[in-house]
């Protein structure tokens, strides 16, 4: 990321038809982004204005893409951090970033905040005392404070990801915090096929490229995974001088990635 991108937020052109599976968040995602677009209509109608939003799924299943979509949607600039970042700093650094962090992005209201990870410092507390992490700790309460400090009219949607929801603090899940949640699922045979056209895009595929065979061919990939399928096929079709990606560049980028996701499960067992 640029110093711009970083003071002014990031301007991105990620659009809905980006996300494949979106349909079934619709809805939501829709109502978040028609209210960055005009804050000042939502409260003029007694709206209740939604101040942030939970992502949850799996890792590579388009938390991030969803809320950069969001921020693509309403052209609103977007500002993200990592909250595993945060944890490695310095005590008293994350509280000072975050603060920097809802500064810049009121300032560029209405805007989206994005904290991918929120579980590294999200965690709920340890019943039995415990070592307290202090720089967690602090990091969080921060977080909460700036929420807790603005309403819905200063335009700020906070959106987080997780893919431990279920180790939250429920602090941070209470009313007027993060109280929307939107389950982004890893994709089934549908949604695999879905993203893989996504993927697809522009790229020339032969004819005798059958996507509804990729996708049963791919079960337990993820959205990441299969753009990596893609893009690994596209590569070797190139590389051979060939101006179509034909179905075996396909199977074989998916032995491929399948071998690198077995791996670390091997090395496990
Ligand atoms: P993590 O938890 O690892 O951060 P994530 O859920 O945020 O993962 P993304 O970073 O959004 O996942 O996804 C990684 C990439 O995978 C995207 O940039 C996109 O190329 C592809 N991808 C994932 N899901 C989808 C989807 N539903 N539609 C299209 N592309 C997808």
């Amino acid at each position: 990321r640029s110093r711009a991108q970083r003071v002014n937020g990031e301007r991105v052109g990620v659009r809905f038809s980006d996300v494949a599976g979106i349909d079934e968040v619709r809805d939501q995602v829709e109502e978040i982004a028609a209210f960055l677009r005009d804050p000042q209509r939502f409260k003029a109608f007694g709206a209740r204005i939604p101040k942030g939003v939970l992502l949850s799924g799996p890792p590579g299943c388009g938390k991030t893409l969803l809320a950069r979509a969001i921020a693509g949607e309403a052209h609103v600039p977007f500002f993200s951090a990592s909250a595993a970042e945060f944890v490695e700093m310095f005590v008293g650094v994350g509280a000072a970033r975050v603060r920097d962090l809802f500064k810049r992005a009121r300032a560029q209201a209405p805007a989206i905040v994005f904290i991918d990870e929120i579980d590294a410092i999200g965690r709920r507390r340890a019943a039995i005392g415990g070592s307290g992490n202090d720089e967690r700790e602090q990091t969080l309460n921060q977080i909460l404070v700036e929420m807790d400090g603005f309403d819905g009219k200063d335009g700020v949607i906070v959106i987080a990801a997780t893919n431990r929801p279920d180790i939250l603090d429920p602090a941070l899940t209470r009313p007027g915090r993060f109280d929307r949640k939107i389950t982004v699922p890893m994709p089934d045979v549908r949604g695999r096929e879905q993203i893989l056209r996504v993927h697809a895009g522009s790229l020339p595929l032969a004819p005798e490229v059958d996507l509804s065979r990729i996708a049963r061919a791919t079960p337990g990939f993820s959205g990441a995974d299969l753009a990596n399928v893609m893009n690994e096929a596209a590569l070797a079709a190139a590389r051979a001088g060939r101006r179509e990606v034909l179905p075996e560049d396909l199977y074989r980028a998916i032995d491929l990635q399948m071998m690198g996701v077995a791996r670390p499960s091997l090395a496990l067992s």
